[in-house]
């Protein structure tokens, strides 16, 4: 009965864009992958060096499996680069590693966005697995409460993506700023990082619209019971 669904059509324009950022990331990854920066620093020494001079000694940066798997885990206070990254010294591994360190400097300096969204990870990841379940149970048992509190514990994977977006876009533009007074790039090379981190960027749109989307279907679907 779902499949026949016409709120499904709130969806498209978020499908677009997801295929769009996939798009233009993967291209954008691929180019600039391959233009080694004229310094030749490594990744893992880029990361560093900004590190350093944003005064973080207590980080440690490892290498972790896989592809794309860069990311800063604020428990461990650990910066782990793919293997790419790490050891790379192309204008995306500059850019990746240099985004990286952003989230790492925004949880030195307590940034906000980024705080609220660690708070909110644990009734986002409750809400993920509960939300569609109880809704669509409410749905087919024709039981109000339920459909509602389906939607409310959806809702917080949207305010999860929504939040998700200044921290994304504020770990972008430190990395550039730092790339910029650090001289790890040189201008032509900048442009083909922020090229790299903009595609990205647009990846998390993507996923903060496809979440909106779901919402609004949610409430279409509901209004109908
Ligand atoms: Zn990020």
């Amino acid at each position: 009965m779902f499949f026949y669904d016409p709120t499904m059509i709130l969806l498209i324009p978020a499908i677009i864009v997801t295929i769009i950022a996939q798009y233009k990331i993967s291209q954008s990854y691929r180019k600039y992958s391959q233009i080694q920066s004229y310094r030749g620093l490594t990744g893992e020494q880029a990361a560093r060096e900004i590190l350093n001079a944003n005064g973080i000694y207590d980080v440690d940066i490892e290498m972790v499996r896989g592809h794309m798997t860069d990311h800063y885990d604020p428990r461990a206070k650990v910066l782990r680069l793919s293997r790419d990254v790490f050891y790379g010294s192309s204008i995306a591994s500059i850019g990746i590693a240099a985004h990286e360190v952003g989230h790492a400097i925004q949880h030195n300096r307590s940034y906000a966005p980024l705080i609220l969204r660690n708070k909110i990870v644990p009734a986002v990841n409750f809400g993920a697995s509960f939300s569609w379940l109880l809704f669509f149970m409410g749905l087919i048992l024709s039981v109000r409460p339920l459909l509602v509190f389906g939607i409310i514990l959806f809702s917080f994977t949207v305010i999860f993506q929504l939040v998700t977006l200044p921290v994304e876009f504020n770990a972008s533009s430190r990395a550039l700023k730092s790339i910029v007074s650090l001289n790890l790039l040189n201008g032509e090379e900048v442009r083909g990082a922020r090229n790299v981190l903009s595609s990205a960027a647009l990846t998390y749109v993507a996923a903060a619209l496809m979440a909106i989307m779901n919402l609004l279907r949610l409430i279409a679907l509901a209004d109908r019971e």
